[in-house]
């Protein structure tokens, strides 16, 4: 039985804590799916999670605006990733792929979300590029003016959804200025003429991943989000609501690796008696807690004080990004100690979980560049 003794904190309204309930509930009904066919999989489990309505906090109803609730978004990733890293991914990517529609678009634009939400579409977040990963200021690719319309020249990758979305949001220089202020962000749909995919990725969790090429691929100016030069704004505002989500998804990771840790050396007998009167098998079991609950404390200290008006809160997600990925790796790789042979067996779940953390100290800022977010954060205060 995983510790739920967390909701209980102050972070939480009981809204959050029923929430919980009866994601988890449902998680053990329809969780996990097979992964063999990745795309077929996804497309599935955004269908499912759309069907049940648990897609809905993922982006603004255009119904009844209201800011994205970090906190459900939070607890419901933590849920998912605790029971399948598959269906975080999912529901993951419908946030992300729309958060820059939800903070800045048109109600034209918003009229995606009612879709998306219900899992009628799959969208993407198109910002890295072969050259510009980190450096994101440094992208190449381009979109011109071109009567009423915009033409976009140029790859990106590394693009989860790529291959599969149903729209994409992308970031392109217009050349308003140099580096990051002459950047726009762009709604391109999946069957746009000109887009095509380059390359299929393979990583060690799969999931949908590309590079996308656009050869001249043309869009209305309506497609334009904000203002022309807003994009390096846009995808940075998204990512500031999104990356505490990140050290959200490991927390569910390194949650599941701890159970199974505590149910493994109660079961198993080594020595004569179960491993778990074995001191340094506590002592892993002890640091193992530690992380979970510290990393608990900043995602959801990072989701409170998003919800509860901060315009930003740059310095609390690096932290809780940061802290929550790289200690449960350190969590999922203790839990494989524990599990001995059984643990890097093909199939075994801590295995996967060993599989699955890794992205997460990558994607969405590396764990570096967090560190560096944080120092300037900190010095600047000084
Ligand atoms: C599984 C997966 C899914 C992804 N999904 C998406 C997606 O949906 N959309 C999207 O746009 N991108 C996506 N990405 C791309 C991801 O955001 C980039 O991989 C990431 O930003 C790092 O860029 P890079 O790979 O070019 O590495 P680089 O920028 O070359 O960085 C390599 C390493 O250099 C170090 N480093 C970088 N900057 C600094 C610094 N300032 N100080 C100190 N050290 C530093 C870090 O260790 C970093 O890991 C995904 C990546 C992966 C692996």
């Amino acid at each position: 039985m995983p510790d739920r003794s967390f909701l209980n904190w102050p972070f939480f309204e009981d809204r959050h804590r029923q929430l919980a309930e009866r994601l988890d509930s449902w998680c053990a009904k329809n969780l996990p799916v097979d992964h063999h066919e990745v795309d077929a999989a996804c497309r599935a489990l955004v269908a499912k999670l759309g069907r049940d309505g648990w897609l809905k906090p993922t982006a603004l109803d255009p119904a009844n605006p209201g800011p994205l609730d970090v906190r459900t978004l939070c607890i419901t990733r933590e849920t998912l990733a605790r029971h399948d890293g598959l269906a975080d991914f999912a529901f993951a990517m419908q946030g992300l792929g729309t958060g820059a529609i939800t903070l800045f678009g048109t109600p034209e634009q918003q009229r995606w979300l009612g879709k998306t939400r219900a899992g009628q579409a799959i969208s993407a977040f198109a910002l890295s590029e072969p050259r510009s990963g980190s450096d994101v200021a440094n992208m190449e690719m381009t979109a011109v003016r071109d009567g009423g319309d915009y033409v976009l020249s140029g790859e990106k990758t590394w693009i989860s959804n790529g291959g599969i979305a149903d729209l994409y949001v992308i970031f392109a220089r217009t050349g308003e200025a140099p580096g990051a202020k002459g950047i726009s962000a762009f709604i391109v749909p999946g069957d746009a003429k000109g887009l095509g995919i380059a390359e299929r990725l393979e990583v060690i969790a799969p999931h949908p991943l590309a590079r996308l090429s656009f050869d001249n691929v043309r869009v209305p100016a309506s497609a334009l989000i904000g203002k022309p030069g807003d994009g390096f704004r846009i995808a940075m505002s998204v990512l500031d609501v999104f990356r505490s989500t990140v050290g959200a998804a490991a927390l569910g990771f390194a949650r599941r690796a701890l159970d199974e840790s505590v149910s493994r050396a109660a079961e198993r007998k080594l020595f004569g008696a179960p491993m778990a009167e074995l001191q340094i098998v506590q002592g892993h079991i002890a640091d193992m807690a530690l992380d979970v609950d510290a990393a608990a404390l900043l995602i959801y200290r990072a989701a409170w004080t998003k919800d509860t008006g901060a315009a930003r809160v740059t310095r609390e997600a690096a932290m809780a990004k940061l802290f929550a990925t790289d200690k449960a790796q350190e969590v999922i790789d203790k839990a494989v100690q524990l599990h001995g042979g059984d643990g890097v067996r093909k199939g075994h779940i801590v295995e996967s979980l060993y599989r699955e953390i890794r992205a997460l100290r990558i994607y969405e800022g590396a764990s570096d560049v967090q560190k560096v977010v944080i120092a300037r954060q900190v010095m600047g205060a000084v």
